[in-house]
């Protein structure tokens, strides 16, 4: 777990702000690019506009900042701690905060995704874990056909936890890994064998989980060709239904645990993107379909079905099967899209927690979707899930934008059909940088090749 930040969709475990894209990332627009001066009451109103929308899916995501110990390369905020009555108190708050949001959203809301996110959540023990689905039970309806989704570090799990996962309603595994070349490890500050990532996955095999997901990171310090071969043969042979492909961003001076990083260790950026491309190369080799920036699935995965059906969704929890434009988070430093309004919570642990035991909503920031920013936000989804942009968007504002793409077909990145631009085998690789054109600089910059 633990996340780079550069990339495309796509979900990881625990995965890795150090690796994987934030949230904050893919969401449009961009945070850095909402206008100040966001009134709370605009976001009471967003709750209760979706209250009238009953038949409109909703996702929950729940963020669990904590960690075991603190990878090196991680750029997730993330608190280590062993002390369960410090996990409690997070999960008062997390208790304050979705009856908060369910004063103005009523308690009988259904949820068609569910995600823990972290952090780590297979930190927390069975009876947290518990503790913590009994409230979010109390304040949804979580339905058996409900998609239940874990973030995962392979070095917590055990037979009894996944146990209780799968009686909570789990189904959806996401491994944290990063390479298993012990070099790359020791110098990025994590270290797990083999041996334990496959005992994880056997045991989430065991435990009947539907998808397994493992993360693999290009760009660690001292990866290099050879390592990065050993690696995927050996994380080919375990057979995961999906593998999130993350790059590394080196970032100290945001990101403190980097600085005991060895910045002379690290492969320069045309090494990075070559390791990237030749991972990508390797596992697509292998059977796996690509399906978006930065994940890949087996070709019987439902979102391949979903891809194949142009059913596949996306929202700033990943790829998805179903359209739910609503995501509703819950936990410190996590941002919400309901209503075509956007809002982020406050980040600090001690503050998130003070003003939610005030019983005041713990946000820093918010943002309403203009309509012109709903058409982008709309075309970047069609572009990261048809793989392919119809000329119509052109009529929506967005002709400037359709001829910047369609002059991609020179480089061999689009292909012309007249009615649409459909991205190449070539274009796949800068699709994240395609997203950026639509986005207009004000979102999806996250997505950035
Ligand atoms: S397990 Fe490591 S990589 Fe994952 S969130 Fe925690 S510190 Fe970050």
């Amino acid at each position: 777990m633990g996340r780079v930040q550069v990339t495309g969709l796509g979900e990881g475990a625990g995965l890795d702000m150090a690796v994987a894209p934030a949230r904050s990332q893919r969401v449009y627009p961009l945070v850095a690019h909402w206008a100040p001066g966001f009134d709370a009451g605009q976001w009471t109103d967003a709750l209760m506009r979706l209250a009238e929308r009953p038949d409109d899916a909703l996702a929950i995501d729940v963020h669990l900042p904590y960690c075991a110990t603190h990878c090196l390369y991680c750029g997730c905020d993330v608190t280590v701690t062993h002390d369960d009555a410090e996990i409690d108190r997070y999960l008062d708050a997390l208790q304050r905060e979705m009856a908060l949001a369910t004063r103005h959203l009523g308690t009988r809301r259904e949820v068609a995704r569910l995600h823990l996110g972290g952090g780590t959540p297979n930190h927390l023990s069975d009876a947290q874990l518990r503790r913590l689905m009994a409230t979010i039970r109390r304040h949804f309806r979580v339905l058996p056909d409900s998609c239940l989704s874990i973030e995962c570090d392979p070095r917590r799990c055990s037979e009894a936890q996944f146990a209780t996962l799968r009686e909570l309603g789990f189904a959806h595994v996401q491994f944290g890994m990063a390479d298993l070349d012990p070099t790359v490890q020791r110098a990025a500050g994590r270290l797990q064998s083999l041996a334990l990532v496959r005992d994880a996955i056997a045991m989430a095999r065991r435990a009947r989980f539907d998808a397994v997901q493992v993360e693999l990171v290009c760009g660690l310090p001292q990866q290099t060709f050879t390592g990065l071969d050993r690696t995927l043969a050996q994380l080919l042979r375990l057979g995961a239904d999906r593998i999130a492909l993350w790059r590394y961003e080196h970032a100290p001076a945001q990101r403190w645990s980097q600085c005991a990083i060895d910045r002379e260790a690290l492969p320069d950026a045309a090494m990075r993107t070559a390791l990237w491309r030749h991972a990508a190369d390797t596992i697509t080799a292998a059977g796996y379909e690509w399906i978006g920036c930065d994940l890949f699935v087996l070709e019987d995965d439902e979102l391949a079905v979903a891809r194949e059906r142009h059913e596949l969704r996306v929202n700033c929890l990943g790829y998805l099967t179903l359209p739910t434009d609503h995501v509703l988070a819950f936990g410190r430093g996590r941002i919400s899209d309901v209503a075509d309004t956007l809002v982020a919570s406050e980040p600090s642990l001690p503050r998130w927690q003070g003003l939610l035991a005030e019983g005041r909503w713990p946000l820093v920031r918010g943002c309403r979707r203009s309509d012109a920013e709903r058409a982008r936000r709309d075309a970047i989804r069609d572009l990261v899930c048809e793989l392919e942009l119809r000329s119509d968007v052109a009529a929506r504002g967005l002709e400037r934008e359709y001829h910047q793409l369609a002059a991609l077909a020179e480089r061999g990145w689009v292909e012309s059909l007249g009615d649409r631009l459909v991205v190449t085998r070539e274009g796949h690789y800068h699709l994240a940088g395609m997203c950026r054109v639509l986005g207009d600089a004000t979102g999806w910059a996250g997505l950035v090749q």
